[in-house]
This record gives structure tokens, sequence and C-alpha cells, in this order.
């Protein structure tokens, strides 16, 4: 069973003024798609590995075979990473966080605009092509964290709540070299009902 991507949530113009459609469509269709190909092709070279879900895959790349690892690393994580980004964003959508996950953020950053500032940080300030991230442990704590490339934090055995694409091909049409402005714009599409799902089933 070869994976698949995924629809869109939402049409490609809906996050528009934040993220533009043709940024979303090509996000969606040229590197999200390239990402899933790439992992389908890798895997063609593995198939006892292809019946395992996408979390199993990438919690243990150390089943994979040396020969592909790093393809299944890279495009199983941008996989994983693209659909999960997908679905914590939505039109109409941003404000602040409420319920069980917003009283988990005052509890590990103080509130939610020193929150903020701290994710900015970290997605700032990761150089070249990465993802900044919030992952919590079983007790429900929560860390900021940033990744180079497509790696994912599963991989390092830790459960990723929420994350943003910093790559350029994210942001580069409509903001060009400005990071921090499309991060600015990010907070109004978060799909706060969606990080908070995820808060809750962290670990199941
Ligand atoms: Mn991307």
């Amino acid at each position: 069973m070869a994976f698949t991507l995924p629809p869109l949530p939402y049409d490609y113009a809906a996050l528009e003024p934040n993220i533009d459609a043709r940024t979303m469509e090509i996000h969606h269709t040229k590197h999200h798609q390239g990402y899933v190909n790439n992992l389908n092709a890798a895997l063609e070279k593995a198939p006892a590995l292809q019946s395992k879900t996408l979390d199993a895959l990438i919690s243990d790349l150390g089943a994979v075979p040396d020969s592909i690892r790093t393809a299944v690393r890279n495009n199983g994580g941008g996989h994983w990473n693209h659909s999960m980004f997908w679905s914590i964003m939505a039109p109409k959508a941003g404000g602040d966080p409420g319920g069980p996950f917003a009283e988990a953020l005052k509890r590990s950053f103080g509130d939610v605009a020193k929150f903020k500032e701290q994710f900015n940080a970290a997605a700032s300030s990761r150089f070249g092509s990465g993802w900044a991230w919030v992952t919590a442990d079983a007790s429900g704590a929560l860390k900021i964290e940033s990744t180079p490339n497509q790696d994912n934090p599963l991989m390092e055995g830790r459960y990723p709540v929420m994350g943003v694409d910093v790559w350029e091909h994210a942001y580069y049409l409509k903001y060009q070299n400005r990071r921090a402005d499309y991060l600015a714009a990010w907070w109004n599409v978060v799909n706060w009902g969606e990080v908070a799902k995820r808060f809750e089933g962290r670990g199941k």
C-alpha cells in the first residue's frame, strides 16, 4: 500500500491573504507530492516496510536499511510534516488557544505571548531549511525545538504537537526573504482546535 497525498482540507486560496494561493498550490501539489513519490520509490526497495504506518516508519529509522535510510528520513519526514502542517491551519482561524492546551502553554512558558515569542525565535533562527516545533512529553509538559531539513521530533522519540515550515518554499513568493513577516501572518491561520486535539491525543 503506497503512501498518498492527502487532500487539503480547504481551497488553495483559503488562507489568503496570510498565505497566498499560488504558494499553497505549489507547496501541496509539487513539494508535498514529491516527498510522497520519493518515499514510495524508496520503499520499493524494502517491501517489508510498506505496511508500516508513517509514524512507525519515521519513529524507527534504525529499522530502515542503510541504502534507503536517508531517503526515508527526508521524504517520510517531509510527508509527515506537511500532512500535519495542512491540518493545523484553517481559514478564519488564529486568535488565542483555549482549553487544556492553553493551560499547558501557560504552565510551560508563562503565558501565550511568551510562548509565541520563543516559538518565533526558534523558527526565525533555524539556519537554512527546517521546522520549528512544540513537543509534549507524557505529562503534557511542552517544549519548543527546531529541526533541520524534514527531520521530525518523532525521530528522537518526542511527540510533535504543532510545527511551522520555515523552508523558503513555504513563503518566498509572497514574503521573499522576510521570514519574520511570514511567521507573523502564520499565527492568523493556526487552527487551535486541531492543535488541541493533537495535544490531547499525544502518545496514543
Ligand atoms: Mn514545505
